[in-house]
């Protein structure tokens, strides 16, 4: 969806004081073993998101019909600002992660949803990156923007991660090899 620059840009200024908050539940029932596991959760949280960041784009972006025609948009249109429209994705992983494991277990609830929410923050920071940073010069961003940019290439067949090519290689849809020179 075209989202404009305060649309495009909403999520990165809303994510790091919803996030802020998630951690702040963490330290209240925090013993020594409490903090291991909610460091444990943040990052597994973290770790659980680029798995849905995989499925999400290569199943649902493209292959549902009708996300499939928004995502369309950007293949189309590479450098311009679609996304998905601000909040969903934090109001999602709250109802989706957070909400149903709070009554079960507070800190990793917490825990999840901040790990979860740092690792969407990434995955737009680093998709914005791999279309707007023409020659980076840290080794991570120039892979992933060479996984990105054949992703589009390749007309969205590989390369679904964005902020890893981890899943990509499990799923063997990984695709690095290239003789093509870039323009976006
Ligand atoms: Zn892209
Ligand atoms: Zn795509």
């Amino acid at each position: 969806m075209h989202l404009g620059k305060f649309g495009y840009f909403l999520d990165f200024l809303a994510i790091p004081p919803v996030l802020v908050f998630f951690l702040y539940l963490l330290p209240y029932e925090l013993s020594l073993m409490g903090g291991g596991v909610g460091a444990a959760a943040v990052a597994a949280g973290f770790a659980m998101w680029t798995l849905v960041e995989y499925c999400f784009h290569r199943w649902l972006l493209h292959e549902w019909p009708w996300l499939q025609h928004l995502h369309d948009e950007h293949h189309q249109d590479p450098d311009a600002l679609f996304g998905t429209p601000p909040l969903v994705g934090i109001i999602q992983i709250s109802l989706c992660v957070f909400l149903p494991l709070w009554f079960w277990e507070p800190v990793t609830a917490a825990g999840l949803t901040a790990g979860m929410l740092a690792g969407y923050l990434t995955y737009i920071s680093v998709h914005w990156a791999t279309h707007h940073v023409r020659n980076p010069r840290w080794g991570y961003l120039v892979r992933a923007r060479r996984r990105h940019m054949l992703h589009h290439y390749r007309a969205g067949k590989t390369n679904f991660g964005v902020s890893t090519g981890f899943w990509d290689w499990v799923f063997g849809t990984q695709h690095l090899r290239t003789t093509h020179h870039f323009q976006h």
